[in-house]
């Protein structure tokens, strides 16, 4: 499995780009960060967008990646989620108000977007990965994703604050390779953290720790708000015991 880290960042400024990761070129992890960072050859051969949640950070690029192959001819571009995910992009997004409705352009036989509806704790194939939707503590509906191929797994955790049953699941993962992990605010912003359904350092680490040996996990860090980068990333460089990094956009990791 390749992952290339298309955006990673909690905000957007010409050096920041909100989440997107692309596994083998095919499957997208959430589309901030789709048509600003990929070519439109790349953009035509993706198969797939696994989206975690309706936020706009991580559906905005399904808008101009739709446009774009609409106009190449592509075939169905698959956007699977849970239902409160689909119905959120039926009913605000792809609503002929904001934008079109690609389910049906250029027509309903031959759309440019098709939704496939995930079940939470339901293990589904998406193109050539299983993939198994946890629900995890955020301000909407939002799932975690564990994607498996035959080499072994890759986790995605959403955008959540402290959670439970992910940590139970990934613990009973074989051949976990790595989880993409969230965490956005420095420690001095737990409020708004708490608030706003995300992690800081501190309560990353106590999340982490719900696992039996959090440090045999290769534990890649995204959702940094800019504004709070360096101290962020300060933090987190003080946890103790753990497998941090914190990728880089372009970043390509083989697992
Ligand atoms: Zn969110
Ligand atoms: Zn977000």
């Amino acid at each position: 499995m390749e992952l290339r880290i298309l955006g990673c960042h909690g905000g957007e400024t010409p050096r920041h780009r909100t989440t997107s990761f692309l596994v083998d070129d095919r499957l997208a992890l959430d589309a901030g960060a789709l048509t600003s960072q990929l070519e439109l050859d790349e953009q035509m051969q993706l198969g797939a967008v696994l989206v975690t949640h309706a936020h706009l950070d991580h559906v905005r690029d399904l808008a101009t990646v739709a446009d774009n192959r609409c106009q190449g001819n592509a075939p169905p571009l698959v956007i699977a989620a849970t239902a409160p995910t689909i119905e959120a992009l039926k009913k605000h997004f792809f609503n002929d108000r904001l934008w079109p409705d690609f389910s049906v352009i250029p027509s309903k036989d031959g759309p440019t977007i098709v939704y496939q509806e995930l079940q939470l704790e339901t293990l589904t194939r998406v193109l050539d990965y299983e993939v198994y939707p946890v629900a995890v503590h955020h301000t909407v509906d939002t799932a975690g994703f564990v994607l498996r191929d035959a080499d072994g797994a890759l986790a995605i955790s959403g955008d959540t604050g402290p959670t439970d049953r992910l940590w139970e699941v990934l613990e009973q993962t074989p051949k976990l390779k790595a989880l993409l992990m969230e965490v956005s605010f420095p420690n001095r912003h737990q409020r708004l953290a708490t608030l706003s359904g995300h992690h800081t350092p501190q309560t990353l680490l106590t999340d982490l720790e719900k696992l039996a040996s959090p440090r045999d996990l290769l534990t890649l860090l995204y959702h940094i708000k800019p504004q709070f980068e360096l101290e962020v990333e300060g933090e987190c460089a003080k946890l103790p015991n753990l497998q941090l990094q914190i990728p880089r956009l372009g970043d390509r990791f083989t697992f």
